[in-house]
């Protein structure tokens, strides 16, 4: 089948590989003039989520209190006048639940093992380095945030997750660079889990494409998608000066079956066609310095369970990644309010100083933010919908990295017609039907 993908960021990179891999034809749309350079840019680096990391659950609440004086957890929630905002901080309270919690945690749980197999098996082919580091480790500061992390810390208990329940001593021993704090109560050592540069995976994964005739239209941005009986027709906007033509004069390009693997963009062309799915822009931010002294920097990803700050080492860089702001939709797609801004990179500046004093050479810090888009329930929306030829695979929310690469396989397998790898639960609980826009595996097209 001829199958376009929009979107040449982590997901849509990784679906068009899984889609080549699967004996498609591929072609990959991208408005800017190379890969990853939204979301999957400057990202933290914490390859795949547990329980602690995931952002829904009772470690998380939307309310007056986090409105007015800020929450703990990181999370700037500005909503003003926005009930689009309000209503989906309501939906992310309803996931505070327990019993909800272990109910998305154990859909997520396969997705998230396919991943962890299917970004393995890509590296080990393709003798693949992107600056892998073993090893992320969660720091508490008091006995309170233990409390708040129970139901967390019993799933990892109950998934079999390889993990260490640390006190503070332990943790400094593990990871000497965390400095003697009164307010270090304990720490969760995950010896398997990762961090890694995604951009540079993406990219090298954009050149293997290349050499196996994945089209890249790059520079190019999908203006209007069109579902006709038999085939989708994607026109592109006018060429911007200086990227590189896919073929001289082609504005249209037609396909088999399309993905949309657009990030942010993603809810624009669906409300082409009439599909509303609730995905919600959240914006994250990063700072990001060389190393200062060597003897400081951790070797280890170290992640503040509080404030939910990933705090990686990428080669010889610290990047400081998180404090989201969710605000109304409109004012997420412009440039943030200044204040609000310097709110966000004092909260990763903070996380820094308390775990890492010194490690990052603070002269010469970088900020950057992106675009992270989020269900209400926490779990991307991968799928086919009404339309048999429509697949969607976004809201990956903050945990992108690695989940792409599970998302990709399960997107090719249903473009493909084939079995999913995944159980029906979790099939279920990540596809667009649960909002209403889906397809069942009945309806699908005939394509052989
Ligand atoms: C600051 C920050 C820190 C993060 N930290 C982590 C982390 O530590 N671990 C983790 O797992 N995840 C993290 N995430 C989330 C993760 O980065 C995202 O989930 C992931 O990168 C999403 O990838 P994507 O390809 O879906 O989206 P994107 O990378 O945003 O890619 C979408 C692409 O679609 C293109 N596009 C959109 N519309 C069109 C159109 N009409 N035509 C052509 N092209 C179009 C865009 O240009 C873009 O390149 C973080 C995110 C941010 C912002």
């Amino acid at each position: 089948m001829d199958v376009i993908v929009i979107g040449g960021g982590l997901t849509g990179v990784t679906t068009a590989y899984q889609l080549r891999a699967a004996g498609h034809r591929v072609c990959v749309i991208e408005q800017h003039a190379t890969v990853a350079q939204e979301a999957s840019f400057g990202q933290g680096g914490l390859v795949l989520p547990t329980p602690l990391d995931v952002w829904f659950g009772p470690g998380l609440s939307f309310g007056m209190r986090q409105m007015l004086f800020g929450s703990r957890n990181g999370m700037l929630y500005q909503p003003g006048l926005s009930a689009a905002a309000r209503s989906f901080a309501r939906h992310l309270n309803v996931e505070r639940e327990p019993e909800r919690f272990a109910q998305q945690c154990t859909h997520l749980r396969p997705l998230i093992e396919l991943s962890r197999r299917e970004l393995g098996e890509i590296e080990t082919r393709h003798a693949m380095e992107f600056e892998q580091r073993d090893g992320v480790l969660h720091l508490f500061r008091s006995a309170r945030e233990l409390k708040q992390a129970a139901t967390a810390l019993s799933l990892l208990q109950q998934f079999d997750y390889p993990h260490e329940v640390l006190d503070g001593d332990a943790c400094r021993t593990i990871e000497p660079s965390v400095p003697k704090l009164e307010a270090l109560a304990g720490g969760v050592f995950f010896p398997n889990e990762r961090s890694a540069n995604c951009p540079l995976f993406a990219k090298q994964l954009k050149s293997l494409l290349d050499e196996h005739a994945v089209q890249f239209a790059l520079g190019r941005r999908a203006e209007t998608i069109r579902l006709e009986s038999g085939r989708v027709v994607v026109e592109l906007a006018p060429e911007r000066e200086g990227a590189r033509p896919l073929e001289a004069g082609t504005e249209i390009i037609a396909g088999d079956a399309l993905v949309l693997a657009a990030g942010a963009g993603t809810q624009n062309l669906l409300s082409q066609l009439g599909m509303r799915v609730p995905l919600y822009p959240v914006r994250l931010h990063a700072l990001t310095a060389p190393i200062g002294y060597e003897e400081h920097a951790p070797h280890l990803a170290v992640v503040d369970y509080e404030s939910r700050v990933t705090i990686s080492r990428l080669h010889n860089r610290m990047r400081f990644a998180s404090a989201p702001l969710l605000q109304g939709v409109r004012k997420t797609f412009r440039p943030t309010e200044r204040k609000l801004r310097e709110r966000a990179l004092a909260t990763l500046g903070q996380a820094g100083h308390t775990w890492v004093p010194g490690a990052a050479k603070l002269s010469a810090l970088r900020d950057w933010d992106g675009i992270a888009l989020m269900s209400p329930d926490g779990l991307p929306v991968t799928g086919v919908t009404a339309h048999p030829r429509l697949f969607i695979n976004a809201g990956h929310g903050p945990s992108g990295w690695g989940l792409a690469c599970g998302t990709a396989k399960v997107v090719a397998d249903l473009v493909s017609n084939q079995p999913s790898e995944l159980d029906a639960p979790s099939l279920a609980a990540i596809s667009p039907a649960r909002f209403g826009v889906g397809g069942s595996p009945s309806s699908r097209f005939d394509h052989r």
